[in-house]
């Protein structure tokens, strides 16, 4: 691997057959503008399986005269709409997007920093977030009423997220409400707390807004579920069921107390003896970035380099959670790097362009991704500055395109639930 090339850049010497590696898709080395068109679907990359809802947004034709221009081009034309538009505008990129993106962002970040750097600037009217849907909607949500935010290519979503849809939530409830009652216990506590991952859509943000739930991060998913266990009996942990069943481990609940919800079945699949007993009813979600992981990659680390040190992300399965020195969220995964005082391998696995800028950035260490294919996320992939270009010409000639607008009524009950995320303190 060469540290210095981009994603983008090795992927294209894969397909010429020049660089001794291997992707999971030759289509990766085009434009995404390739998919939208195309049959439904996530696309190439990581979640290329996974099924897609209906109702997931698609992205219309994108210019020809964006489509062909050349890198460079792009780049300067990009530059050029950023400086017309001055404080007006602010672009926010997230740690999985591609290098060629990424330079151009304001502020790099997770989804939930990224919606806070929006916040802290009420002068600047358009906010472009080089992300995915939910991030979008979760700074439409904390940005104020007259700031516009801007999603590059709307066919960036997340699989996760499609995951856990409002309306299988709902049935969901309505069942363990059959079950528990919606009375509270004598110590006050509800039967049961909802409590979903910033990775889902603003409508199941407001569905625990207004069930007395909460939203988590990967960073704070501990301090969360100890909130919810403090008002409530047990948790419905919803779209990541790695996330889930990996943090309530941690907090010391067992296995068995952890079911697991497949939609579409009676009782989610579990019968009503297992659903008494539980603690987290885990939704049958989970993100195919962090799904490639295995314990066979981390084996190999260990052989390869017996003083790796090998971080993983809590998306990944518990098994590989395990066999890791230490887990954490991109944000912990980047200081862990940036305070290592020695020369030290890290093995990785979280999505590859994260991995890839640690690399470049921190040339004194051996930093590798677990996984030796490069397979982006699919969804973050859509983001080209093809598209980011397009936006911001429009902007600058007056229109607004690709705005992510969520109702008032879902804004304010995802808001309650996202104000108590930020309200709660560790223990
Ligand atoms: S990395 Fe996984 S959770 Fe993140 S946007 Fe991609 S599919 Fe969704």
């Amino acid at each position: 691997m060469n540290p210095t090339a981009s994603v983008n850049e090795r992927i294209q010497l894969i397909v010429k057959g020049r660089a001794n590696e291997s992707t999971c898709s030759p289509a990766l080395a085009e434009g995404p503008w390739a998919f939208d068109q195309g049959p439904l679907g996530y696309g190439p990359g990581a979640s290329s399986q996974d099924e897609i809802p209906l109702s997931t947004p698609r992205q219309g034709s994108l210019p020809k005269e964006y489509r062909d221009a050349t890198e460079a081009d792009l780049h300067e034309r990009i530059i050029a709409a950023k400086k017309t538009l001055g404080e007006r505008l602010v672009i926010l990129g997230h740690f999985y997007q591609r290098e060629e993106i990424v330079q151009h962002a304001d502020y790099l970040g997770d989804s939930f920093q990224l919606a806070r750097a929006a916040t802290e600037h009420p002068e600047a009217d358009y906010i472009v977030f080089c992300g995915v849907h939910f991030m979008a909607e979760t700074a439409d949500i904390l940005s104020s009423d007259q700031q516009k935010v801007i999603l590059p290519n709307l066919a960036a979503g997340c699989s996760m997220a499609d995951m856990a849809d409002i309306d299988s939530v709902e049935q969901c409830w309505e069942q363990l409400e059959e079950i528990y009652g919606t009375e509270p216990d004598a110590a006050g506590r509800q039967p049961v707390i909802p409590v979903t991952y910033m990775n889902s859509s603003a409508a199941l943000k407001a569905f625990c807004g207004e069930h007395g739930g909460i939203v988590c991060t990967s960073s704070n998913a501990s301090t969360v579920l100890k909130w919810a266990f403090e008002r409530g009996q047990r948790v419905l942990f919803f779209p990541d069921q790695h996330l889930g069943r990996n943090t309530a481990k941690q907090l010391g609940i067992p296995l068995e107390q952890m079911p697991l919800w497949a939609g579409r079945r009676p009782l989610g699949g579990n019968t009503e003896a297992d659903l008494q007993e539980a603690k987290v009813i885990l939704w049958n979600g989970f993100c195919s970035v962090h799904k490639r992981f295995t314990v066979g990659q981390i084996e190999k680390a260990r052989a390869d380099y017996p003083d790796v040190r090998v971080i993983v992300h809590p998306e990944c399965p518990m098994d590989v959670v395990d066999a890791a020195d230490e887990f954490g969220s991109t944000d912990y995964i980047r200081k862990a790097v940036e305070a290592a005082t020695e020369p030290t391998t890290f093995a990785i696995g979280t999505e590859i362009n994260m991995v890839q800028r640690l690399a470049a950035q921190h040339p004194q260490h051996n930093i590798f991704c677990l996984d030796p294919v490069v397979c982006p996320c699919s969804t973050m992939y859509r983001i080209h500055p093809g598209y980011l270009a397009w936006v911001l010409e429009n902007l600058v000639a007056g229109k607004v395109v690709n705005q992510i607008i969520v109702p008032e009524t879902v804004q304010s009950n995802a808001k309650i639930a996202l104000e108590r995320m930020l309200a709660a303190q560790p223990s």
